[in-house]
């Protein structure tokens, strides 16, 4: 990675006395566009964790309980300044701060540190060492705990620099607007960014559905995920962003780099602006719906442009549970979600527990693949009590709701995989009075979607995991970004089955993946035949801004155009310029 400086960017090879370069041809990188919007600014680094550290001697045993200060001081004053940065920031960014602080005090990293400094191990090689253990344990379990093992990383290496009296590694706070470059980026350095400062982001690793671009998106900030080729821009180099294509250009002119910025800002303030309802150009309604997992986060969404809820994930609301919610708990909760939308349209997932949520009274075993393992409905069909008991306190929730136009509450379940699996659910649910639908997660919905539609009301594709099926890769891999990319045009084809096996019959199908919160997939999937689309709600402006400025059949050719690529770049490329994004 190259090296750091804090020092104001230096002038670049052919650049003019006033700034703007001339000589050099345009360069580009691409990566996986994950927030659209353009910057241009100089690159700043994020700092790099020194490789080795430095020697200290064994200590004595007379200083062993002052070394044990120095450590426990050392992570005080790390949690302490995440605390303060979580204090001052706001949603999802601030709850990202508050978890790291809290992983920074946890109790179990910090008594294996101080068991090191007690038998004279110096602080500094306390803490790598006590982490280092942790993060390969974290590292056999795969799924969400390995990715946990960035904000071990994370935390590890701030409280070594405290310790050692170093500058807090990770995001430098450059004084002029920058774009920020990282390897990839932790929990806690993504949330605490200032837009006004960082004024884009681009990572070699990450995919899709990192924390980075998660957060990014909140925050609006353009950015950019597996920029695998970055590595060879230095410091202080001016580059141009295009969060939608994707791409990092280097030599662009000044003037011209300030005119781009400037045309997007007011792309920005179309979509600041946008009110609904949802259409595109010619007419053609889209049902733009809110992901939510809790009572705050539906209320939060009831203030945005999503017309209901497309996706509650239940299992978010208790994943620090240690026993079974009761079914009056289960009430309350789902109550608030209703409660938030009126008699708007609210689609509850029933507990997607297993692989990268484990939920401690789910009694699940250990198993060598937990993504291809016992996981969501396969769980509650097992089970069979604890689907039923969810499927009464919905029913419950749901009786007790402000009556409306789409009062009556959907409910859906997860990694559906078989036909009389879906009938067995949708016995269920309909013997309670809440309308059944199925997730499509496995190939195997979308490609026998008819057989399934004759026993549900509704589908909702979750192309998060539908990628991740089809294409054979981990979503959590930073390394396989670009499989897991729901722009993969044999992830279209199955998505184009299904919307086509649903209009067929008459039934909605939806999107609920990640796929449905970038404005441009938005446009391919409606014209792909999709009826609805559900997402994060600081996404739903962007989406429907997008779609205002486009008409169906322009949706329907950039469907096309992309299906018949023949990897993801080509299908998003294909696609943007049909689309003239
Ligand atoms: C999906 O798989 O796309 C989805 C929406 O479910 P989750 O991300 O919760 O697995
Ligand atoms: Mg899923």
């Amino acid at each position: 990675m190259p090296e750091t400086s804090t020092d104001t960017p230096q002038a670049q090879p052919g650049e003019t006395a006033t700034g703007s370069i001339t000589a050099i041809r345009p360069d580009s990188v691409t990566g996986t566009g994950v927030v659209p919007g353009i910057a241009y600014a100089p690159v700043v680094w994020k700092q790099a964790r020194p490789q080795t550290l430095p020697h200290e001697p064994e200590v004595a045993q007379e200083g062993r309980e002052a070394e044990a200060a120095r450590l426990e001081a050392g992570v005080t004053a790390v949690a302490a300044r995440l605390e303060q940065r979580s204090s001052h920031a706001t949603g999802v960014a601030s709850e990202v701060l508050a978890a790291t602080a809290t992983l920074a005090r946890d109790r179990g990293w910090r008594k294996a540190a101080l068991k090191l400094v007690k038998g004279g191990t110096p602080a500094p090689q306390a803490v790598d060492g006590a982490m280092s253990q942790f993060i390969a344990t974290f590292e056999k379990l795969g799924g969400l705990m390995a990715e946990r093992t960035t904000d071990l990383r994370d935390i590890r290496d701030r409280v070594v620099a405290q310790i050692l009296g170093q500058p807090e590694p990770g995001v430098p706070t450059p004084d002029y607007p920058s774009v920020l470059f990282a390897d990839d980026l932790a929990p806690a350095d993504t949330a605490g960014l200032d837009p006004a400062v960082i004024t884009a982001l681009v990572t070699q690793l990450g995919g899709p559905t990192s924390h980075t671009a998660i957060i990014a998106r909140q925050l609006a900030i353009p950015c950019i995920v597996a920029a695998s080729k970055i590595a060879t821009i230095p410091q202080g180099t001016n580059v141009l962003i295009d969060g939608t294509a994707g791409t990092v250009t280097l030599g662009v002119d000044e003037a011209q780099g300030r005119r781009l910025v400037e045309e997007d800002g007011r792309r920005r303030e179309t979509v600041r602006s946008w009110r609904g309802p949802a259409k595109t150009s010619d007419g053609h309604d889209v049902e733009l719906l809110a992901n939510v997992q809790d009572g705050a986060g539906a209320r939060k969404a009831a203030g945005s442009q999503a017309r209901g809820v497309g996706l509650f994930r239940t299992e978010l609301c208790f994943l620090n549970s240690p026993t079974e919610p009761t079914v009056q708990e289960q009430t309350a909760i789902y109550g608030e979600v209703f409660a938030a939308f009126g008699g708007r349209k609210v689609v509850v997932r029933t507990l997607d527990a297993g692989s990268d949520k484990p939920l401690k009274f789910a009694k699940m075993e250990h198993e060598e693949n937990p993504a291809l393992g016992v996981r969501g409905v396969r769980i509650g069909l097992r089970d069979l009590g604890l689907l039923t008991r969810q499927l009464d306190a919905i029913a419950a929730a749901g009786s007790t709701r402000e009556q409306g136009a789409d009062s009556q509450p959907w409910v859906m379940a997860p990694m559906i995989a078989t036909v009389p699996e879906a009938a067995r659910f949708a016995e269920l649910a309909r013997e309670r009075g809440i309308k059944p639908g199925i997730m499509v997660e496995v190939p195997s919905v979308a490609l026998l979607a008819p057989a399934f539609l004759a026993h549900v009301e509704f589908l909702s594709i979750g192309t998060n995991d539908l990628s991740q099926y089809t294409m054979a890769a981990d979503r959590m891999s930073p390394h396989l970004a670009t499989l897991t990319d729901p722009w993969q045009p044999a992830v279209l084809t199955l998505i184009g089955m299904t919307a086509r096996a649903g209009r067929d019959v008459g039934k909605p199908v939806g999107v609920c993946g990640e796929a449905a919160a970038d404005p441009l997939l938005a446009c391919v999937l409606i014209g792909l035949g999709v009826t609805s689309l559900s997402m994060a709600a600081p996404a739903v402006s962007a989406v429907g801004a997008q779609l205002a400025d486009v008409s169906f059949e322009q949706c329907q050719r950039a469907a096309q155009a992309a299906l018949a690529a023949t990897d993801s770049a080509a299908a998003r490329d294909t696609a943007r310029k049909v689309l003239h994004a």
